[in-house]
């Protein structure tokens, strides 16, 4: 049995079955068999049934909300917002998918009585496995634009997350998208393997690196699509002609917005000598001010550390830094209340023998280190495996284009950071993954484009 706690107090919200192998085949085959039905299904009746979830998500909102918070700790202003971004994810795919998946002719030559076309054909049936930390996000991401494209989802919740799965599975069915169609795998690793030993098309992962990599291999051997979104040590440099307060102020968010557990999150700041001192009394005001609580209040602003384990990773982290000349400037521990919690905490006079500034943190920790010119910035914001995304605060945009342009990441910020639009490709370079989500690309591949060589006589 999965047993669904609560990380903020360690309540027992539900316990539920596990899919074993056998179960996971049997999913396997119901969906195998009702896609190539879904796939005939005209693209504008697929498109009203995620309208209809669309609708499904406004009026069960508040639910929704208060089971994302009640099952990862999430503060309820910030499950909210989740679900606004979710609705303009969703507008996104309604209004562009359309056109993303028509046939397209790219070239004809009456003389030669010849055309050329690409379709796009649906993978067919799909997995789905899912992490935690933005379930809607990533989990809609994939099974939107999959489900729009014609591939029957076998959609597997993190077990984090599981009670928001089964949200999203009886939304998707009650708007009409076939039970065999979506359907839902439930459980952990074991049951994650499971899936992966089914005749599947495609594997589309989001989650860490270590688990991305063991689910890279086995999609390897099977020849079958595979797409990778994992973690991240996202930089960010500060230069010394920025307006300090504002930008103390957007990066403080930055980093700890979701408690620190975003694949985004700013996970390194290095700051212009000129103006680090300055910058770190203001960042550190700043992350004073954030109040920790019951995830339920509408005052909170960091919520509970998820998996309990983490809880370890971070103190390992601090004690790490500490021992290697760093300072504690504020916080630095667990929190003595029932639960996973762990105190908002500012590390400076960090290098790079800190794993603080090397491995994920994926919490509230955040280490700023002094740099004395862009050239050094550059360095080490690229001196990681991670290239999830990089950002640059300065009055310059030349200067920002310059810094940005070295950097190896899959999406830039300038004068913004922790920001994903469902206009721009998600990817990551390195161990950030492979493949991407969002934009039109993020349409198309869910599909196999087909080439047509048509010759009429
Ligand atoms: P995780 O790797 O522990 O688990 C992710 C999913 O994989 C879960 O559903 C889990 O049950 C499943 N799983 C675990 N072992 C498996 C196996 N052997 N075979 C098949 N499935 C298996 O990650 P998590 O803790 O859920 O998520 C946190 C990580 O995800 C962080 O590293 C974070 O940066 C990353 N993340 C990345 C993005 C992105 O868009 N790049 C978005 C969100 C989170």
């Amino acid at each position: 049995m999965l047993k669904i706690v609560n990380p903020a107090n360690h309540d027992v919200l539900a316990e539920l079955p596990e899919d074993g192998s056998y179960a996971v085949r049997k999913k396997y085959e119901r969906a195998r068999a009702a896609q190539p039905a879904w796939a005939a299904t005209p693209i504008r009746k697929r498109l009203e049934h995620i309208k209809s979830f669309r609708d499904e998500i406004v009026n069960m909102h508040d639910t929704l909300a208060r089971t994302l918070t009640q099952e990862v700790g999430k503060p309820i202003k910030q499950s909210r917002n989740e679900l606004k971004g979710l609705l303009t994810r969703i507008d996104f795919f309604l209004g562009e998918a359309a056109a993303a998946l028509r046939e397209e002719k790219v070239f004809a030559d009456a003389t030669q009585h010849l055309e050329e076309r690409i379709s796009h054909e649906p993978l067919g049936v799909i997995a789905n496995i899912s992490a935690w930390n933005y379930p809607y996000f990533v989990g809609s991401n994939v099974f939107v634009p999959a489900l729009i494209a014609g591939n029957a989802v076998l959609y597997k919740p993190s077990e984090f997350a599981t009670l928001t799965g089964k949200h999203i599975a009886d939304m998707l069915h009650r708007a009409g998208i076939p039970d065999d169609v979506f359907v839902s795998v439930i459980g952990g690793a074991v049951t994650g393997s499971a899936l992966l030993r089914q005749p599947v098309d495609g594997v589309f992962f989001t989650g860490s690196y270590a688990t991305g990599a063991k689910i890279g291999a086995v999609a390897g051997r099977k020849m079958i699509k595979v797409q990778l979104e994992l973690g991240g040590k996202d930089p960010v440099y500060v230069c010394d002609d920025v307006d300090v307060k504002t930008a103390a102020a957007g990066l403080a968010d930055g980093a700890f917005y979701n408690t620190g557990q975003s694949c985004c999150s700013v996970e390194r700041i290095y700051v212009h000598e000129k103006i680090h001192d300055e910058f770190v009394a203001e960042f550190v005001a700043e992350v004073n001010g954030f109040k920790l609580g019951d995830p339920l209040d509408e005052q909170t602003y960091i919520g509970a550390i998820t998996r309990r384990p983490q809880l370890e990773v971070l103190r390992k982290q601090v004690t790490d830094a500490r021992k290697k000349g760093a300072m504690v400037l504020t916080g630095g521990g667990s929190v003595e209340r029932k639960g996973n919690w762990f105190e908002p905490t500012v590390l400076t006079q960090v290098n790079h023998r800190m794993a603080v500034m090397r491995e994920e943190s994926f919490g509230p920790i955040i280490g700023i280190q002094r740099v004395v010119d862009d050239v050094e910035a550059v360095h080490l914001m690229n001196d990681t495996e991670y290239g999830l995304t990089a950002g640059v605060y300065t009055a310059n945009e030349k200067r920002a284009r310059r810094v940005l342009a070295q950097v190896k990441s899959g999406s830039v910020y300038w004068n913004c950071c922790d920001r994903v639009s469902p206009r721009l490709p998600w990817s990551g370079v390195g161990h950030s993954g492979i493949g991407l989500t969002l934009s039109t690309y993020g349409i198309q591949t869910f599909t196999r484009p087909k080439a047509w060589h048509l010759r009429s006589a």
